[in-house]
Formats: structure tokens, C-alpha cells, sequence
């Protein structure tokens, strides 16, 4: 069958920036800002093949979702999660499942003023749950999409595409992954965290370093702390406007009340076994900005650091 290439356009990532020449200070650093753009371009490259050469065969029989055609999902449950945050549960027909595998996102379509805008979201439900999908969003408040999203009432009819990313997590691949998320970056840290936990042949160490404003703003608080109960699951919370970490620690948590510096990711990887540990980043631009420099100037080779 053939597709609308105008479709699949809609629906690739937009194309890095390339740095302005003032940019570059001429002094030599690595990695030097045009490193990094080249470095966005494959992972942007790479993204924009998947996405056309991916085909409907190639997608799971039975998945609820497709990849080339928008498929309408009935809200059928919102929970304000904190301040800014949504949890949106969608009924899947037929008792099906999504159809998305670990580390993978599925993307929106909403219009605003005439324009049609698309956005990615990583369901945090188990990947082969049955019936229903959860996506967790934070809201902006100058953001574009975000502020459609925030008026989806139960009962609404909202389209989704996928699924997409290609980060596929394969079982004892590394001795280690640390995890550095920012935000809702949390997504793609949870499913991934929930696979290896539950599955007792994996060996995989994981550490997840999850930078947030205070203790309110931290998602899946509870969730992560049942996972320290995991021998191969450890984690710390950085907190840049925390006042009282120690009162409001809970069982099992670690907190420190200061942002995660780049020495720190640095020294943390030294200490491990360099070419058998995995950096999984997701969070701001600037957060993964500085935390993949971090895990470069740690030696780590590209190919073990992957950006959400
Ligand atoms: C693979 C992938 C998976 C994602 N999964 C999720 C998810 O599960 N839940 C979720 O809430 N978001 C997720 N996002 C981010 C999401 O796709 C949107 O970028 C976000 O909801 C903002 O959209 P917007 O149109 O409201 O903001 P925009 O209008 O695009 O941006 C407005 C302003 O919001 C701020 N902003 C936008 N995105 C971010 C961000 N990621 N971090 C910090 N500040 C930001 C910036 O200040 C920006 O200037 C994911 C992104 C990617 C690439």
C-alpha cells in the first residue's frame, strides 16, 4: 500500500540547528559545539529513516496504534498528578495492547489557530497492558501544544501515531545504564527501569540520577521507590529548590538539595566499567546538552550514550 509522503513529513522531528560561527570560540574544546551538531544530525537522520522506511508489515499484528495513520483513543480518565503534571488514561478497543516496545513514544497531532502542530509523549503504562494507556504530561505554560492538552476533557476523541524512537532495549547488552533525566525525561527512564526489574534474567545494573525542583515536582516518586527494593536498582534525587531534603525524604530515597553538576556524571562513570555502561539521557536541551559532555569528557564511546 502506498503511503502520502506529505503524511510522514508532517510527522518527522524537527532538523537541528546548526551553531552561528560566533558560536564556536576557535579554542579547540571537546566536544566543540559543531561535534555536537553533527552528532544531533545522525540521531536526527537516523530518526527521520526510521520513521519513512518503517513500514505497516514490519509493525506488530494485533498493536492498537499504527505508525502511518492517526488513530483516535477516547479519554477515559484525568488525574492532576501535581502542580503542572497530567495523567491522561486512554481506552484502547478490542482489548488490545498499544502495541509500543520499551523506550519507544507515540506522537499527538492538535491544532491551534488554524495550525496543526505534533508532539511526542512516552507511555509510562506497561508496554503489553491490555485496554488502556497512560501518558504523563507537563503542562507549559507558553507552550503551544501543552495548552491545547490542558483543556482535553474525559470523553474526547485524541489522535495518535506510532510508534516511533529507535531505542530498542535489549536484556544484559551492558553491565550497567545510568540514567540522567531532567522533568518529565523520567518517561522513557521508567519503562526502560520496570523492564529490566521485572524481568530476573536481566543483570543490568542501573543507576538513575533524576534531576527536579523540590520533592512536589518529582514524578512517579512512589513507583521509583518500590524499584529500590531491587538489588540491581539504585537512585538519587537532585533537588535545586528543595529547602528541607532530609524532613520530606521518604523510605529508601536518596536526595541531595543542589543540581547535578557535570563533574559529578563524570566522576560517577569513571568509577564504572567504561565500555560495558550504557548513558541514557532525556530532559531539557540544556540538561542533555551538559549531561552527554559529561559522559563524553568521561571517555564514554558515542555509541554507549543515546538522547531521548
Ligand atoms: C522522545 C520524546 C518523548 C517525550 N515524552 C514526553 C512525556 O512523556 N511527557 C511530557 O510531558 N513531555 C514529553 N516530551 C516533550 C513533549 O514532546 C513536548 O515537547 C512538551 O510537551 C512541550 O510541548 P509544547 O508544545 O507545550 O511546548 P513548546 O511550545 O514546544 O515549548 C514551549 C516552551 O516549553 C518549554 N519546554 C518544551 N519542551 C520542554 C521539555 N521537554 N523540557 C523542558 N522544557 C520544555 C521550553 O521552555 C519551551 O520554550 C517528549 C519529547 C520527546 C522528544
Amino acid at each position: 500500500m502506498s503511503r502520502p509522503a506529505t503524511d510522514i513529513e508532517d510527522i518527522l522531528p524537527p532538523k537541528p540547528q546548526a551553531p552561528h560561527p560566533s558560536d564556536c570560540c576557535g579554542t579547540g574544546c571537546c566536544p566543540c559545539v559543531h561535534d555536537i551538531y553533527e552528532q544531533d544530525l545522525k540521531t536526527w537522520r537516523r530518526q527521520c529513516d526510521l520513521i519513512r522506511g518503517s513500514t505497516q508489515e514490519e509493525h506488530q499484528t494485533g498493536a492498537a496504534i499504527e505508525p502511518h495513520k492517526w488513530t483516535e483513543f477516547e479519554i477515559i480518565k484525568i488525574d492532576q498528578v501535581n502542580k503542572n503534571t497530567i495523567l491522561y488514561s486512554f481506552k484502547i478497543p478490542d482489548n488490545k495492547s498499544l502495541g509500543i516496545k520499551v523506550g519507544q513514544h507515540v506522537i499527538v497531532k492538535q491544532t491551534k489557530n488554524g495550525r496543526l502542530y505534533t508532539r511526542q509523549y512516552t507511555p509510562i503504562t506497561d508496554i503489553d497492558k491490555q485496554s488502556v494507556f497512560e501518558v504523563l504530561i507537563k503542562i507549559y505554560p507558553n507552550g503551544k501544544v501543552t495548552q491545547v492538552i490542558k483543556n482535553w476533557k474525559v470523553g474526547d476523541l485524541i489522535p495518535w501515531r506510532g510508534p516511533f524512537g529507535d531505542f530498542l532495549y535489549t536484556p544484559n547488552t551492558y553491565k550497567c545504564i545510568l540514567m540522567l533525566a531532567a522533568g518529565t525525561g523520567i518517561a522513557p527512564m521508567y519503562q526502560i527501569v520496570k523492564s529490566i526489574v521485572q524481568n530476573e534474567d536481566d543483570e543490568t545494573a542501573v543507576k538513575l540520577c533524576y534531576a527536579s525542583k523540590t520533592f512536589s515536582d518529582v514524578l512517579l516518586r512512589s513507583e521509583l521507590a518500590e524499584f529500590c527494593q531491587y538489588w540491581n536498582f539504585t537512585m538519587c534525587y537532585y533537588l535545586s529548590e528543595e529547602k528541607d531534603v532530609r524532613g520530606n525524604k521518604r523510605y529508601r530515597e536518596e536526595a541531595e538539595a543542589r543540581r547535578l553538576s557535570k563533574a559529578e556524571v563524570q566522576q560517577e562513570l569513571e568509577r564504572g566499567p567504561l565500555h560495558s555502561t550504557l548513558v541514557l539521557v532525556c530532559g531539557t536541551k540544556s540538561f542533555e546538552k551538559d549531561m552527554v559532555n559529561s559522559a563524553k569528557n568521561a571517555n564514554v564511546p558515542d555509541e554507549n550514550i543515546y538522547k531521548f
